[in-house]
């Protein structure tokens, strides 16, 4: 996995928010992945928002959906001419939400060095986008993780081989032995060998925001760090993995050539038993805090994240991975969720974010949840 280079630092971030108008910022997003909340959550907030397309196909769609519709949009030949368009941004004081399609279609190294400000914290990337360290980070924070096997040959039960990067599942499978594993693989890839962990899946939205010092505190070494709230819950529909138990037992699909395959298709709600909750933003909190030791100066988690778990019938939770910002599985509640609607009615994830902005400018504070 390539190290990500050098993260914008704090004095040239200031020095950006210096010239830009506070009373017209507007939020800018690629269209995909989670735009529609988003761009719906900034209108609910009341900013001007503008949409990053390649492709009028890509645009033509928002049509359907004016309570999202960008106010103005910037299309593109690419994706990386976004970054040429850096003082375009800037002039019009764009703040640009970041989330997976984005830094899949520009790469994580244009995304570091991307001269807009961006909401959250950058330098979290380098972490979420390397298997090794993201697992220093959730263990540092409390978290199990499912087990790793080095060597394919001590595969012994049931284990998942991944591939590098966020795929979204794409090419993963499942293997008992070597046999399978070597049946199987692409070693022109690098790839983990983990545990195959049997349970049920949860994905946990959470929102840490530093700049709020009320609700669910995050205890850090020094004292409280920022509050943490819950905002929603999903479970993944992954293709062909949750419909494969129509044609019988794995013996009898392996019989006909089928292997399962993990490409994520779509998002379902879903809530959690309450007595697991407490775990949950134990393990949140944990995350959290650990994100202010990953390196010497760190910001720690700033905004959306998500962490991918699955529950056993043992009521334990393994945590297989975090997404440091905001993830699709939080569309399904674009008009609030079973947690977030007990605090303030129609509370998506993307309005949260523009929520978050919307005080940072009143506080003049803004410079603390970008990067
Ligand atoms: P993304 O970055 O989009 O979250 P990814 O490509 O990094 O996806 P994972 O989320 O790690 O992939 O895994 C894809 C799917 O594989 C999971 O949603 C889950 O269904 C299954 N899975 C992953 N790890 C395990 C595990 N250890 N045990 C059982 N199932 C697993």
């Amino acid at each position: 996995m390539k190290a990500v280079g050098m993260v914008v630092d704090l004095i040239t971030l200031k020095k950006w928010l210096g010239n830009y108008d506070h009373e017209s910022i507007t939020i800018g997003v690629v269209a995909s992945h989670s735009s529609l909340q988003i761009l719906h959550g900034a209108r609910m907030e009341g900013f001007k928002t503008l949409g990053i397309a390649v492709g009028e196909n890509r645009k033509r769609y928002y049509s359907a959906f004016p309570g999202a519709e960008p106010d103005d949009w910037l299309m593109l030949e690419n994706y990386q001419d976004m970054i040429k368009h850096a003082e375009w941004f800037r002039e019009r004081n764009v703040i640009i939400i970041p989330h997976g399609s984005l830094v899949e279609y520009l790469g994580s190294q244009n995304y570091a060095n991307l001269e807009v400000p961006t909401f959250g914290n950058r330098g979290i990337l380098n972490w979420e986008s390397s298997r090794a360290k993201q697992r220093e980070w959730l263990e540092d924070g409390g978290c199990v993780m499912p087990k790793v096997i080095d060597d394919p040959h001590d595969i012994d039960g049931p284990v998942i081989v991944k591939y590098a990067g966020a795929k979204g599942g794409e090419g993963y499978f499942v293997a008992r032995d070597y046999r399978d594993f070597k049946r199987n693989v692409n070693l022109e890839e690098e790839f983990t060998i983990q545990e195959y962990v049997l349970g049920c899946r949860y994905y946990l939205h959470f929102f840490f925001d530093p700049t709020k010092n009320d609700g669910f505190q995050v205890q850090g070494r020094d004292g409280p760090l920022g509050s943490l709230e819950l905002l929603s819950m999903d479970r993944r529909d992954e293709s062909n993995v949750d419909e494969f138990y129509k044609l019988g037992s794995l013996r009898d699909l392996r019989e006909m050539n089928l292997e399962p395959s993990f490409v994520v298709t779509g998002n379902m709600p879903i809530v959690i038993r309450e007595s697991l909750l407490p775990k949950a933003f134990e393990l949140a909190e944990g995350t959290v805090a650990a994100s202010y030791g990953l390196e010497e100066g760190s910001r720690g988690m700033i905004g959306p994240f998500c962490l991918e778990t699955i529950v056993t019938d043992k009521l334990e939770f393994r945590v297989f991975e975090i997404s440091a910002r905001i993830v699709a599985g939080s569309n399904p509640f674009i008009g609030g969720s079973p947690y977030s609607d007990i605090n303030e009615p129609f509370m998506s994830t993307g309005r949260r974010i523009a929520r978050c902005i919307r005080q940072a400018i009143d506080s003049d504070n803004l410079d603390s949840i970008l990067s």
